[in-house]
């Protein structure tokens, strides 16, 4: 058996960000940026009106003090979309919509609000600040700015600056195709009538749905039954695959062949059995220079080996700096004990947070078979190799699955 951090520490010495490639823009949300953006233009491009209303020239209307109505002839309607066709001199303004491009000669927006219409002239009711309402050429970002450097994720918060650059492709790292096999007799598919000697392939949608959210792309290779020739014939079929991972068939039952097809394939184990619980006899091999993650068939053996492995080996392929689950330290609501087996216990949890601090309770139900508790866990309660027991109130280490 060997440490969860070993484990963790072999996997990721083996891997490398994949290739870039450049992908339509949309394409590239929650991928990892790999050129800087830098800005074509100013933006805004020009001055441009930040109000629906009346540009003029604040002399015009600077020097009447308190006397109110000021009136100027109205020259133009700008739209916007419009290029302004006429220039205001002193006694004219022009009416302007949000976003159209301020009139030469003009230096000032009066919001519709603050003016009144009459026989083609507007009066403007109020005084009013001189240059306000107008959106300064370039005083969000100038041409040849830096706004975004490689290394960055493609996000909704960020993708506009992009778009706004011009940059209808990008240049991201390729996100990896991830291969799932599911093996077993026992399987048959979700919309099979299964008989009580069967259990429904969940595997396949639960790690396929992991990938998803990990940001890779799943390829599901359905189910193979055990054995050696069907399982090698289904490894090699994964020749499009980035990773391989597949469920069942690693521990030491009579049945389980995944190690043994890995090795007739030409691969060396690299290591198998980790010192965790779930999730103690994964697998770990490179199959034609792909790793390949032989997980426990056990659902919740599966979903949590990935969770330590999996997705960090996906998170550093698709060029991520932060590649795992963050942990928080929360109150522990109840007294746990735990054998002395120097493994790292996941337990399904609750976590939730009140008047400022974190507290965690262990959710009923623990068996690795269990798929209830990992139904409403939001967190995985992590006690440590050298633990045997935990106390009420104590601060312990919790990974957080979702925000
Ligand atoms: P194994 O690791 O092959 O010994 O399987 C351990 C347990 O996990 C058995 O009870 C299996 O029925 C169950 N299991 C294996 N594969 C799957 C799967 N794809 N979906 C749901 N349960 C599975
Ligand atoms: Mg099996």
């Amino acid at each position: 058996m060997i440490l969860v951090k070993e484990a963790q520490k072999i996997i990721l010495e083996k891997l490398q960000p994949l290739e870039p490639e450049k992908i339509p823009l949309l394409n590239a949300v929650g991928s990892v940026l790999q050129e800087d953006i830098y800005a074509k233009r100013d933006n805004p491009p020009a001055d441009n009106s930040a109000m629906d209303g009346y540009a003029l020239r604040f002399n015009d209307i600077s020097s009447l003090d308190q006397n109110y109505p000021a009136s100027l002839k109205v020259v133009e309607d700008i739209p916007a979309g419009q290029k302004p066709s006429k220039s205001i001199h002193s006694g004219e303004a022009s009416r302007i919509m949000t976003g159209a491009l301020v009139p030469d000669g003009a230096d000032t927006v009066v919001m519709v609000e603050d003016t009144e219409k009459k026989n083609g002239s507007v009066l403007i009711l109020k005084p009013q600040k001189g240059g306000s309402h107008v959106r300064k050429k370039g005083e969000d970002f100038k041409k040849g700015d830096l706004l975004l450097s490689k290394g960055n994720l493609v996000t909704p918060s960020n993708i506009a600056i992009i778009a706004t650059a011009g940059c209808a492709k990008l240049s991201v790292t390729r996100k990896p195709v991830v291969a799932i096999l599911s093996t077993g007799d026992e399987l048959v598919d979700v919309d099979a009538k299964a008989e009580d000697h069967q259990i429904v392939n969940s595997n396949s949608y639960l790690l396929a749905s992991q990938v998803l959210e990990s940001g890779a792309k799943p390829m599901i290779l359905g189910i193979v039954r055990d054995r050696k020739d069907d399982i090698k014939e289904k490894l090699k079929s994964a020749d499009k695959a980035d990773i391989i991972i597949t469920s069942g068939g690693v521990s030491v039952g009579d049945y389980d062949f995944v190690k043994d097809a890995i090795q007739d394939l030409g691969s060396e184990i690299v290591f198998w059995k980790i010192a965790m619980k779930p999730g103690k006899p994964l697998t770990f091999s490179m199959l034609s220079k792909r790793p390949l993650f032989g997980l426990p068939g056990n659902p919740v053996s599966s979903f949590v080996s990935f969770e330590q492995f999996v997705r960090p080996a996906i998170r550093k392929m698709s060029g991520h700096a932060d590649l795992f689950r963050k942990t928080i330290r929360a109150t522990l609501t109840e007294n746990i004990k735990k054998k002395n087996d120097g493994r790292r216990h996941f337990l399904r949890s609750a976590l939730t947070y009140n008047n400022g601090s974190y507290s965690v309770t262990v959710l009923s139900g623990q068996g690795s078979n269990m798929l209830a508790s990992l139904a409403s866990a939001n967190s995985l309660l992590i006690v440590p190799e050298s633990e045997t027991e935990l106390k009420s109130g104590q601060q312990v280490e919790v990974q957080v699955l979702r925000n």
